[in-house]
């Protein structure tokens, strides 16, 4: 799944490529009855407003908000995207007939925006810019983890808003922090030497420390590694990130551990109903 070095990657990559295109048309072939009435293009009629909203208008640029992409238009309407599962947002010659895109939106360069969603989770949606913050999709999650300002204490008062959680559920709740999943998540606890159901109380203040160095080096290499594509990101270009091939513990389960001179194994336990990968002998809890 998408997290924040990927989201990261294609809203920079985007914010570059359609800057200041027109949106001429868009299509869709999403349409289930289980979205009825809800503000999602997989509501037919829903799709019938976005396509007469988001036509003809100008894109001022792309950014991101947690996991969701946000492509700002002009006068006031932002289209929100959260890639989910299998969702990735691609820029080239596109057509319907490309397996896996559900949304293409023509642009005024000849070119298109494909968004091709195998597992069809993807939420799209639009709101109005001013009303962004606000959001349903984006008022209550936390802060981002690479802003400047988002400290050690920062960090550590975020945690502590469940003293009892285990700490990779934790770092996975949006509200608390946003954009951390599965992978990066299990990759900053394999630094930091510490179990991924260890309770954020019990944790010591050193290994907090090491823990939010770890947060912010990883997320910064995933984006400098063009995000993971061990699922089957990929960046606009259609091309794979290089972030899965540094996984130290993701899903390298019964492997010996790399950390020098601990030789333990790889293990895989369910967290929260997630997969976590984890070294017991130094991650021991
Ligand atoms: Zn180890």
């Amino acid at each position: 799944m998408p997290e924040l070095p990927e989201v990261h990657t294609t809203s920079t990559i985007l914010n570059k490529l359609v800057s200041k295109l027109v949106i001429t048309d868009v299509w869709s072939s999403y349409n289930s009855s289980f979205y009825k009435g809800k503000e999602n293009i997989k509501n037919i009629y829903y799709f019938k407003k976005f396509k007469k909203e988001v036509t003809d208008k100008k894109i001022i640029g792309v950014n991101r908000r947690g996991k969701n992409v946000l492509i700002n238009l002009e006068k006031n309407v932002t289209i929100l995207i959260h890639m989910r599962m299998t969702g990735h947002l691609l820029y080239g010659a596109y057509s319907k007939k490309h397996r896996f895109v559900r949304l293409l939106f023509n642009l005024s360069d000849g070119k298109h925006l494909a968004f091709s969603d195998m597992r069809k989770f993807a939420k799209v949606c639009m709101i109005k810019t001013n009303e962004l913050k606000e959001s349903v999709d984006l008022r209550e999650l936390g802060p981002e983890p690479l802003e400047n300002n988002f400290n050690f204490e920062h960090f550590k008062n975020r945690l502590y808003k469940k003293p009892n959680g285990k700490i990779k559920q934790v770092l996975m709740d949006q509200t608390i922090i946003a954009g951390i999943g599965n992978i990066y998540s299990d990759e900053m606890l394999w630094i930091s030497s510490i179990h991924p159901e260890m309770p954020v109380k019990k944790i010591s203040e050193i290994k907090m420390k090491n823990l939010f160095k770890a947060m912010k080096e990883v997320l910064k290499k995933g984006i400098k590694m063009n995000g993971d594509s061990m699922s089957d990101y990929r960046n606009p270009y259609g091309e794979k990130g290089q972030f899965q091939n540094t996984h130290k513990a993701y899903r390298r389960t019964g492997e010996l551990c790399e950390k020098k001179n601990c030789k333990g194994i790889i293990q895989r336990i369910k967290v929260g109903g997630r997969s976590s990968h984890f070294c017991s002998r130094h991650q021991a809890i």
